[in-house]
């Protein structure tokens, strides 16, 4: 038998959230973002479950040519860019649409002598400070990308720093609306939060991540409140119990001591699995469907739940680590962190299922 250790990923949920997706961004096409294996859930798996999608946005080039070589005919979406002038070359052979951040991907495309129309998406520095034109740069980067052969169709592009925010964007708006006045072409601003939050943002291609993956981008809305169905759940099994007597403790570092006889149920999920290390001790966890909290300190392969209370836990009894029943969003709070750090970290060791 191998560890008890499963995720499951839903791919009815996956569609229903695209479907939500189009009905907050009704007038937008659709890129889905699936870096970084498509956030831990599968990157040919979700592309192949979202077929519906209008394009995907995604870094790496070779998972481009992943979905080229199984047949997906989409726009695709490298989201950096180009890194080197070999890669471009790749990405024009593969029909790939690319982002030009920065001057030097400019150069590139200019001295590329490609004899295709590449697709560009024109980034902008909107205050992020991490890629993009300033606003001063960008009418220049337009008008060069307008003349260069190797370049087709341009899409203006921004990405918000804050979209959760309560005003998270109304400055970098208003500097997107200053840079790209008078520039006829195709816009696209928003991630999940702006989707959810700014309908006003949406403009021709929205960018959803997270929410596809049914969790939620806004710190004040849960991702069931929003309608987002979780499309990963982890779960696995108690592989052992022990009954601590008041003083004693549980797991490396002795983090946790009973205050009181407690029983302890030891479940085959560690961070070599991609559950945090840093999870705390009160993290939410289900066992049989019933919710406790984890105690001590999360090892490699195993961490401990508390069992005071859960009615007929046993050895074998089902532990849901996070999805269906219970947010990723709320195991990554209670951890210090954000769902899209626990989404992709799940490790290539845990054994994975396919519903729907
Ligand atoms: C990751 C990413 C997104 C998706 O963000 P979510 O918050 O997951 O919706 C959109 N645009 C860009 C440029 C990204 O890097």
């Amino acid at each position: 038998m191998p560890r008890p250790i499963r995720a499951t990923f839903d791919l009815d949920a996956l569609r229903a959230n695209l479907a939500l997706v189009r009905a907050r961004a009704p007038n937008s096409r659709v890129w889905a973002v699936i870096k970084a294996n498509a956030y831990g859930h599968g990157l040919l798996r979700v592309a192949e479950a979202l077929g519906q999608a209008d394009g995907y946005a995604l870094l790496d080039l070779d998972d481009a040519v992943r979905l080229r070589e199984a047949g997906f005919r989409h726009p695709i979406l490298l989201l950096e860019g180009c890194f080197e002038l070999g890669d471009l070359y790749v990405a024009a052979e593969y029909s790939l649409t690319i982002v030009a951040h920065c001057a030097a991907q400019i150069e590139m495309l200019e001295m590329s002598g490609l004899p295709v129309r590449m697709p560009v998406h024109l980034k902008l520095n909107t205050g992020m400070n991490r890629l993009g034109f300033t606003v001063s740069e960008f009418a220049d980067a337009y008008e060069r990308l307008k003349r260069c052969p190797a370049v087709g169709p341009i899409t203006l592009m921004s990405h918000f720093a804050e979209a959760e925010a309560d005003n998270g964007v109304a400055e970098p708006l208003q500097v997107f609306e200053a840079a790209a006045s008078g520039i006829e072409a195709p816009r696209t601003l928003a991630n999940s939060a702006a989707i959810l939050r700014f309908p006003q943002t949406c403009a021709d291609w929205v960018r959803p991540g997270i929410m596809l993956y049914g969790c939620s981008p806004l710190p004040d809305r849960s991702a069931e409140e929003l309608g987002l169905r979780p499309v990963m759940t982890l779960t696995s099994e108690i592989i052992a119990i022990q009954n601590l007597r008041r003083g004693e403790s549980t797991g490396y570092g002795r983090l946790f001591k009973a205050k009181s006889a407690t029983r302890i149920g030891v479940v085959a999920c560690g961070y070599a699995d991609g559950y945090p290390r840093h999870a705390p001790t009160g993290t939410p966890v289900l066992v049989k469907g019933q919710r406790t909290r984890t105690v001590g300190r999360v090892s490699m392969d195993m961490l401990a739940v508390d069992l005071t209370g859960v009615a007929d836990a046993d050895l074998g009894s089902p532990v849901t680590l996070w999805g269906e029943g219970l947010s990723a969003d709320e195991v990554a709070t209670a951890a210090g962190t954000v769902s899209y750090e626990l989404l992709c970290a799940l490790a290539a060791r845990v054994p994975q299922v396919e519903l729907g």
